[in-house]
């Protein structure tokens, strides 16, 4: 069985996001949107609100799975048997970013990072971007699966 993780913060998850897990699905047979707790993070979503948004945007793919998780992403895939990082590129700051962990996540623990490249008409889109469209009004609505709607 090949079991991926996907893990970030997702707060709130985006297009670029929901792109990244339909077509990362395609090559595992379960892929866990993990999302990583960190204590010194300020969110703009609940948890709760993160996991239900990701949870309705895939509730017809069986293949799908949401988890929270604290602590080292190696580790969290030890301890539930997952072979393979997915992570999504959009620019070379990602890239540089996205080396560095890798490379360390390599030196831990015999785990495979797998990199997608962004769709051209998702590129431009981030979380951050997304919490300043809504803070200011914005519509955010076309930067996100439909399920992301603010209270
Ligand atoms: P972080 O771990 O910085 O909180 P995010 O939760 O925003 O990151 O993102 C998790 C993963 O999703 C990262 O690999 C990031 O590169 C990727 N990602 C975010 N937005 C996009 C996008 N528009 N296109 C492709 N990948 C994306």
């Amino acid at each position: 069985m090949k079991r991926a993780i996907f893990p970030g913060s997702f707060d709130p998850i985006t297009l670029g996001h929901f792109d990244i897990i339909e077509r990362g699905i395609t090559l595992f047979d379960e892929l866990i949107i993990a999302i990583g707790i960190n204590a010194d993070k300020k969110y703009m979503f609940t948890l709760e609100e993160r996991k239900n948004f990701i949870k309705a945007c895939f509730k017809d793919n069986p293949k799908v799975k949401v988890v929270a998780y604290e602590g080292l992403t190696v580790h969290f895939c030890q301890e539930n048997n997952v072979d393979f990082i997915l992570r999504g590129l959009r620019n070379p700051s990602d890239f540089e970013f996205e080396k560095a962990i890798a490379h360390t996540n390599r030196d831990l623990a015999p785990i495979e990072t797998v990199f997608l490249l962004t769709a051209a008409s998702t590129s431009y889109i981030s979380s951050s971007i997304v919490r300043d469209v809504i803070r200011n009004n914005g519509d955010y609505t076309k930067l996100v699966p439909k399920p992301v709607r603010v209270k």
